[in-house]
């Protein structure tokens, strides 16, 4: 079918908007991934009954069906050939003492505006910040700075509310076929899963222990099991008081030695950023080596008393300025636009291989292995992430864009990352590029 013919017909059947006009489409072709793939139509869902309408459509039409949140995902996954679902309008949000209601739209920068008022926050913060949807976030399970205390999305999920492919509304935890199906594979107990603090790759089986815990199979998911209309999630009460370090170390491989060690004190964040990041930092900091971020955000006075038994490296600042600590932070939250800033016209960065994790004791076989590959293929990386969970982003960068070569580094780190115990994505997602 035409898409003109896709949107009068779906038109005729959904009362919100539908949208087959060339340029629409065009903007939902990409979102932060390095993908292009043009839908047939773009719909915009205003509740869960014109959801449930769109899918029935689609399934009756063999149409195949991608949500979409705020297109910040980097691997592809929000993108596809049929009919996009642009979640946005669907934002209500309920607040309880320790939970959050919310209607999978809603960003995450309206809702952490809400839950400030009521000094309190939910603990995933992916660094892209505000513009991210409650729906797009459990659908790559992601994670963020802070996921070292409070989890990635899979940790603090309560509840969640779903249509599925038939175009039927089910609720987890809850009795339902779906659950039957999933406990059968979960039974086979021939599956082996890495254990790491972290990890978007594929189904999380893996932390699934009764049937009550089969809803944590949606976080991670990618829209490939329903559309999330709502989920309950976990929220925290605002740290009054916050620390920051930041710690210079001459390498890298002896940053990640310190980090098993940094985190027994319980920091709220631990994260890297290398001498390629460290020089777009506008701060006086040495621009060779790496540099630690280490916050705390309970036992400051112990814990600035204690950092400097529990590091090697140089702690070049110390913060608690909540307002500072902030704008220390958007250095690190500005890691990947300043990898984008640093690769020149003639070079290339695939993004296949930044998500990778391992567990933390781990982590100088990670760098090891990584610069087995450079040398190999004559690469520089560029490398930070949130080290403290043993989660890196890495990013080779090439000098020509040669695509057999991309597969054979990808194949051989991924190899790699397996063989040491990890997984190939901690929080972005499997999507087109895994
Ligand atoms: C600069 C930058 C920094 C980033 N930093 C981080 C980081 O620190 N940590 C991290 O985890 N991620 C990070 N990301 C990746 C991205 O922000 C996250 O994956 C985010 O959770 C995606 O949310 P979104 O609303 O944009 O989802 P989209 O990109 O729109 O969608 C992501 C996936 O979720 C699915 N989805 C969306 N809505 C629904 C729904 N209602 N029901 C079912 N499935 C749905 C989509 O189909 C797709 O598979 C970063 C991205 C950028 C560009």
């Amino acid at each position: 079918m035409k898409p003109s013919d896709v949107g009068h017909r779906l038109s005729k059947i959904v009362g919100c908007q539908v949208s087959w006009d060339s340029h629409v489409r065009d903007c939902y072709s990409v979102d932060a991934s390095s993908y292009l793939i043009k839908p047939q139509v773009v719909t915009f869902p205003r509740n869960e009954s014109d959801v449930i309408k769109i899918i029935k459509f689609a399934r009756r039409y063999r149409i195949p069906v991608t949500p979409r949140g705020g297109g910040t995902g980097l691997v592809g996954s929000a993108l596809g050939k049929g009919i996009i679902l642009d979640m946005r309008l669907l934002g209500k949000i309920k607040l309880g003492a320790n939970h959050v209601k919310v209607e999978s739209g809603v960003s995450k920068g309206r809702l952490d505006k809400i839950l400030k008022k009521q000094g309190r926050f939910i603990g995933t913060d992916p660094s892209i910040g505000p513009f991210c949807t409650i729906g797009g976030m459990i659908g790559t399970n992601a994670g963020g700075i802070h996921s070292l205390k409070y989890g990635s999305m899979i940790d603090n999920l309560v509840q969640v509310r779903m249509v599925n492919s038939a175009g039927v509304v089910i609720e987890f935890p809850g009795k339902n076929k779906f659950n039957a199906t999933i406990t059968k594979m979960h039974s086979k107990n021939d599956m082996h899963f890495p254990k790491v603090s972290k990890n978007s790759c594929g189904y999380r089986i893996d932390v699934i222990s009764s049937k009550k815990d089969l809803y944590k199979l949606i976080a991670g998911s990618e829209g490939t099991l329903g559309i999330i209309t709502s989920a309950k999630i976990r929220t925290y009460e605002l740290p009054k008081n916050v620390l920051l370090c930041i710690i210079h170390y001459k390498t890298l491989s002896e940053a990640v030695i310190d980090v098993p060690d940094i985190i027994k004190s319980r920091p709220s964040a631990v994260e890297i950023v290398d001498s390629n990041i460290i020089k777009h930092i506008k701060i006086s900091v040495p621009k060779s080596g790496c540099l630690l971020f280490v916050e705390f955000d309970t036992n400051i006075q112990s814990n600035r008393k204690q950092i400097h038994k529990i590091t090697s490296g140089r702690i070049i600042k110390t913060e608690s300025d909540t307002e500072k600590i902030k704008k220390l932070w958007n250095f690190r939250n500005s890691a990947l636009a300043y990898s984008l800033r640093s690769i020149t016209k003639n070079e290339t960065m695939p993004t296949l291989i930044e998500d990778a994790v391992v567990p933390v004791r781990r982590l100088p076989l990670l760098l090891k292995l990584l610069d087995m590959i450079s040398k190999k293929y004559g690469l520089r990386m560029i490398i930070y992430g949130h080290v403290g969970n043993g989660n890196l982003h890495i990013r080779p960068i090439l000098k020509q864009k040669d695509l057999r070569l991309i597969k054979n580094i990808a194949h051989e780190f991924f190899s790699g990352v397996i063989g040491i115990g990890g997984s190939i994505t901690g929080e972005h997602g499997d999507g087109l590029a895994r």
